[in-house]
């Protein structure tokens, strides 16, 4: 009788206490998923053949019912600044991107979470993309073992990777489950080990999932903001109209009111004539006043192909900037970084075979509003 092969479990879809009771479930003990994923993690090691202080009889039986599969790099492109981005292939001829930004002091990565992403918020060029599924947790994990792997990064000291920002394609909190397991992952000893302070979640603003978050895990959280009042916040981000500000938030003051020691940053991308007027910073300062140890991100509107934004130019960005500060608001300007290779905020597109007509309506539109033109 012939039974049909189970298929191979991939070992980076576990957190530590799932990879433990997947140990137990093969009737080995718990301990051995441990030392498994240290190399896993540590040595960034994808060959149990190669795990020497794992017995021979064990490393066999591994390698018949498991494997550690990270994604496969079809592109890998440096900028000139230093930033590197990798395409990942996923199933379907669906790809994403993972964005890997040095600095002096800190090396960030960039990992997504969706293949596109559902909340179309206007001015994000992943949003244009429309939407196809939510990534797996080996395939979120599995972006920073192939960054850390082609960066030569170690573990605790000199690391390469020192921050994991999950900003890239997608929304985080639309994947909790699998976003959550891959942020243990970062942040657990055996996994690579961040403090909670360099692992931050950045939501559009998907309120009950905030407070969620904040019950399952000691990470930092960005909040997407980009416009201080209702109206023109729903225009730019669909997602306001079933969490308005008001609701958004309150939740913002829970979680920091539960976790008294972090502060929330709330990015705020500067789009000209549409959100960098003085009207505009006016509001913006009013609703920091209800959280005042939070701070703000400025970003630099990155434009994309068929966007109709443009960023905001440079003396209007100093002048926010300055009104921001004056008014006692800590307040960051994001440098570019990667722009001369489409990995600066908002520019990552991947491929995705988009299942929402999004990516289609949004051609149509821009053929019809070309021919009008002419
Ligand atoms: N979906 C999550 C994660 C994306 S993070 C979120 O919304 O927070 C990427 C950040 O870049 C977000 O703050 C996003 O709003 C911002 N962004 C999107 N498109 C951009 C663009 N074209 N230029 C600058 N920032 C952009």
């Amino acid at each position: 009788m012939t039974t049909a092969a189970t298929p191979k479990v991939n070992l980076l879809d576990f957190d530590r206490q799932g990879l433990r009771d997947f140990f137990v479930q093969i009737g080995e003990k718990p301990y051995r998923a441990e030392q498994v994923m240290k190399w896993i993690y540590h040595d960034l090691e994808d060959n149990f053949e190669n795990m020497t202080d794992v017995g021979k009889a064990l490393r066999a039986k591994l390698t018949e019912v498991c494997y550690i599969g990270a994604p496969k790099t079809l592109l890998d492109k440096v900028a000139t600044d230093g930033t590197h981005k990798w395409l990942l292939g996923m199933d379907s001829g669906n790809a994403i991107e993972t964005v890997y930004i040095p600095e002096p002091t800190r090396g960030t990565l960039c990992v997504s979470s969706q293949i596109g992403c559902a909340l179309n918020c206007q001015f994000c060029s992943t949003g244009a993309q429309g939407f196809n599924r939510n990534l797996s947790t080996a395939e979120i994990i599995g972006q920073v073992w192939v960054a850390a792997k082609y960066l030569g990064n170690v573990t605790h000291q000199n690391r390469r990777i020192t921050n994991v920002v999950m900003m890239g394609m997608g929304e985080p909190l639309a994947n909790f489950e699998n976003v959550l397991k891959a942020m243990k992952l970062m942040r657990d000893d055996l996994g690579f080990g961040l403090a909670a302070k360099r692992v931050t979640l950045s939501t559009a603003g998907m309120v009950p999932l905030i407070d969620q978050l904040s019950d399952a895990i000691d990470v930092s959280l960005a909040v997407s903001l980009h416009a201080a009042n209702d109206d023109l916040r729903t225009e730019l981000m669909p997602i306001n109209k079933r969490y308005p500000l008001a609701e958004l938030l309150a939740a913002c003051q829970r979680w920091v009111a539960r976790k008294p020691r972090t502060s929330i940053t709330f990015e705020y991308t500067l789009m000209k004539g549409i959100n960098d007027q003085p009207e505009h910073v006016r509001q913006l300062i009013k609703l920091m006043r209800k959280l005042p140890t939070c701070k703000v991100n400025l970003i630099p509107f990155n434009p994309f192909p068929g966007t109709q934004f443009k960023r905001s130019d440079a003396n209007d960005i100093h002048q926010f900037q300055t009104q921001l500060l004056n008014a006692g608001v800590l307040t960051m300007l994001r440098r570019t970084r990667g722009d001369d290779i489409d990995a600066a905020c908002g520019q990552l597109a991947g491929q995705v075979a988009d299942r929402t007509r999004r990516s289609a309506d949004i051609k149509k539109r821009q053929e019809e509003g070309a021919s009008h033109a002419v």
